[in-house]
């Protein structure tokens, strides 16, 4: 069976010899196994990182770039290959996969902007004789922690832009999905990275906190769950590190009388079901304002989550593949026993699903909840599986302040037709990603990606012109030469353009 170890310093490491299994969710079988790294490992790729850095960030921005675009190229020549290695551990469709890599590319085509996006700023005379400019220089070395939803994407949002700024990167990848995010990783050194510049460490806890002990990794991006997020957030920060840790979400989507019926619903049932639920960004909660928009909705999602096509990859036509793990497939079935027992109305049950020939899979169906209500934990938890709950408010107001009053605040959408409308909501919501009648709204690279209140712990969100300033570190100079026949004095006075 294959073991996928480390990559340090440009090469394959093995190190610990402890492995653990990685599934294939759709059959429960172990198709492979990952070796689970040390504190040692650690200390390895951060003296890899280490003898890289002197030269790699002293390279001009534009050859740091070219290899970029080769990256980019490797990226598509080889996508089907990497969205079936996704999709073989994460369980996705290979649609979903082809389009989690296409959005991973498309950071990289960001970070091929390098030369652009580090040019700095320059005033000529701020004073007489005086000019004025500002530089990013890199941060140094760079820890990435990704979680399992997304093994090519996220790791794209960072090390990308990370190593065109300069810095050193050490990557450490969901456990449960190694082989696409390792694949990748070889593929950029085929580009033409020099080793070192990018390592990856497998495994779990202790590898994260090798990272954070670690003085010479100077800051951490974090994408995974909230507990996780604030862990790494209070810990490194602790330490004297920048950190950036993104966390978990419960994403509403609020629909208002005025939205338009079939377009609003064909959004919801891709949004809360594509990737089984499994996606940050997934909406978990419709918030329908008046009753007649509830059991109107209602209505017209039942049929069509009861006839969501699930199965695996390899057969044709998927909307769904399984959840992650045996473990998730229970606690998901958990939190619909959970609701029942609440008093929340289970419309569609998606329990005890079996996909001919793939019995051992981890699948579950669709399940749709009505009269939900803010008590109850299907509606405060998040589930990360394919549950949508149905919220009934009065107003807009309401609906505004439901969302508000909610722990976390990563994406949240308006269905309506009415501009006014739209504004409100876009002024008042408290969330770090708003779509209007956009059931998904990720940014796109060149804009940034991140939620608010504990959906992101730090004041940098992760990618695009946020990404640039969380890798770099701004130094300001401020230059004069001086006139040898200059009869200046010794000035006390703070200097001042008075
Ligand atoms: P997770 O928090 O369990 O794991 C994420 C990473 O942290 C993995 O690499 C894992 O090995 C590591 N980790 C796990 N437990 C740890 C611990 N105790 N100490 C240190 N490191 C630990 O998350 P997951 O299950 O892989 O991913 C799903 C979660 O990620 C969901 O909550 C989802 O909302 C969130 N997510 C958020 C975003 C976002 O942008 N906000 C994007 C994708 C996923």
């Amino acid at each position: 069976m294959d073991v996928i170890s480390h990559f340090i310093a440009g090469e394959t490491v093995s190190h610990s010899g402890t492995t653990i299994d990685v599934y294939n969710p759709a059959t429960g079988e172990s198709i492979r196994q990952v070796e689970m790294g040390t504190t040692e490992t650690v200390q390895q790729a951060v003296e890899a990182a280490k003898r890289a850095y002197p030269a790699w960030s002293k390279t001009p921005p534009l050859k740091r770039a070219r290899v970029m675009f080769a990256f980019k190229q490797l990226l598509e020549e080889n996508q089907d290959q990497i969205a079936r290695l996704i999709s073989e551990e994460h369980g996705k469709a290979i649609e979903d996969s082809l389009g989690e890599l296409q959005r991973g590319i498309e950071n990289v085509e960001y970070a091929c902007g390098a030369p652009e996006l580090l040019k700095g700023e320059y005033t000529r005379g701020t004073g007489p004789g005086i000019n004025a400019w500002s530089d990013h220089k890199p941060v140094g070395i760079v820890a990435g922690i990704t979680p399992f939803n997304f093994p090519a994407m996220v790791p794209l949002w960072m090390y990308p832009l990370a190593i065109v700024c300069g810095n050193c990167f050490i990557l450490k990848p969901s456990e449960k999905v190694p082989a696409s995010t390792l694949f990748i990783v070889e593929l950029l050194h085929k580009a033409g990275l020099p080793s070192g510049v990018l390592n990856l460490v497998n495994g779990g806890k202790e590898v994260v906190d090798a990272l954070i002990e670690a003085p010479e990794v100077k800051a951490m991006s974090f994408v995974g769950s909230t507990p996780v997020a604030e862990y790494i957030y209070s810990e490194g920060t602790k330490r004297g590190k920048r950190v950036q840790a993104l966390g978990g979400a419960k994403n509403h989507a609020i629909i208002m009388p005025d939205a338009e019926v079939s377009s609003t619903v064909n959004a919801l049932m891709g949004a809360a079901f594509g990737s089984c639920g499994e996606r940050c960004m997934a909406i978990s909660v419709a918030v329908c304002v008046g009753d007649e928009v509830a059991d109107n909705l209602v209505k017209e999602l039942t049929p069509l989550i009861q006839e969501l096509r699930v199965g695996a990859y390899t057969q044709d036509s998927v909307d769904m593949g399984p959840v992650i793990a045996k473990e998730h497939l229970a606690k998901i079935s958990g939190y619909i026993a959970g609701g029942v027992e609440a008093g929340a109305e289970l419309v569609v049950d998606g329990r005890g699903l079996s996909v001919p020939d793939f019995s051992t899979g981890y699948f579950i169906g669709g399940s749709l909840f009505d009269k939900v209500t803010p008590d109850m934990k299907i509606y405060t938890d998040e589930i990360f599986g394919p549950v949508l709950c149905v919220v009934r408010v009065k107003s807009l107001e309401e609906g505004i302040q439901l969302i508000n009053e909610h722990e976390f605040g990563n994406g949240t959408c308006i269905f309506t037709r009415d501009g006014e409308t739209a504004e409100i909501f876009c002024d008042e919501v408290e969330a770090g990603m708003v779509g209007v009648n956009v059931p998904l709204p990720v940014p796109v690279a060149y804009h940034s990606f991140g939620g608010w209140k504990r959906s992101l712990f730090g004041d940098l969100h992760a990618y695009g012109p946020d990404g640039v300033r969380f890798y770099t570190r701004r130094k300001s100079i401020t230059q004069k030469w001086p006139k040898p026949q200059s009869n200046e004095t010794a000035q006390f006075a703070f200097p001042s353009n008075k």
